[in-house]
């Protein structure tokens, strides 16, 4: 479905963007993605998707910094000889109850997740206008839909990517890119393994389809927004959740 596009994935060395890197790959994409610590998760996703005889690149690099960004969409352009696609996936949570939230969990959440959408999207659209064409998904998250309790900065950065897609989407149409955001119930990951089992059982009885989701499910919805089954579809925020939130 995505024979020799070539993409970016941030975040993509662990749970839900781990899943995207593979499951763009075996689409036939070639796919750079990013990472910060995990230097051997890394290197063991190279050896997978080499041994399986594609190719991906790395980039150690964090998406708070704007630099660093433009660099590695350089660098992915130089290496693949284009670019095509961006799905910016990296996030993360520092959750706790607001009167104990500081002004750094405040800024790091907003900064890796929002601002750094902002950095890896502003990075790429040059190349996607100057060849009218071009695709970016972005992950939110039903935290940002309906907001969850000791998730302020998260949700509110949630929030704030389901507000950058639609401006984007409609600023961007008319040269035929397209800019979508799945937002995704729980999924079982590292970010949901850091909760207590008691928590997790009452999220999991919450869910209409009974399980928590797996990083594929997301992945899957991805290879739809990116392929050609999906020409039609803009400014949209595609929930895949097991049926946790069923309003607008
Ligand atoms: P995860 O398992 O914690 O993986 C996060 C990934 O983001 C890792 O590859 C990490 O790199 C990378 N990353 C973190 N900070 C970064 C930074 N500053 N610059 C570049 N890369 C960075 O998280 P996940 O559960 O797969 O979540 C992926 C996305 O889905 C996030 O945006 C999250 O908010 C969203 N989401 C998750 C759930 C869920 O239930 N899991 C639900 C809704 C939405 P390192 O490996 O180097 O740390």
């Amino acid at each position: 479905m995505l024979k020799d596009r070539i993409g970016i994935v941030s975040g993509g060395t662990r749970g839900i963007g781990r899943a995207i890197v593979k499951e763009l790959v075996a689409a036939g994409a070639k796919i750079a993605f990013t990472y910060v610590k995990s230097d051997a998760e890394a290197k063991k996703l190279l050896q997978e998707i080499a041994a399986a005889g594609s190719e991906a690149l790395s980039f150690k690099g964090d998406v708070r910094d704007y630099d660093t960004c433009r660099d590695f969409v350089e660098q992915v352009k130089a290496y693949f000889g284009g670019l095509d696609f961006l799905v910016n996936n990296a996030g993360i949570t520092r959750d706790k109850a607001f009167m104990t939230m500081e002004k750094e969990d405040w800024k790091d959440v907003i900064d890796v997740n929002l601002t750094g959408c902002f950095n890896m999207a502003r990075s790429c659209i040059v190349t996607f206008l100057k060849q009218k064409e071009g695709n970016i998904v972005n992950i939110s998250s039903i935290s940002g839909i309906s907001g969850i309790a000791r998730q302020v900065n998260y949700s509110a950065s949630k929030a704030g990517i389901i507000g950058l897609t639609r401006a984007l989407a409609q600023e961007v149409a008319p040269y035929n890119i397209r800019v979508n955001c799945i937002a995704p119930g729980f999924i079982e990951t590292d970010m949901l393994g850091i909760l207590k089992e008691e928590l997790k059982d009452k999220f999991r009885r919450a869910v209409p389809l009974g399980r928590f989701g797996n990083p594929q499910d997301i992945a899957k919805t991805v290879l739809f927004l990116l392929s050609e089954q999906s020409n039609y579809i803009t400014g949209q925020v595609i929930k895949v959740d097991g049926g946790l939130h069923t309003s607008n």
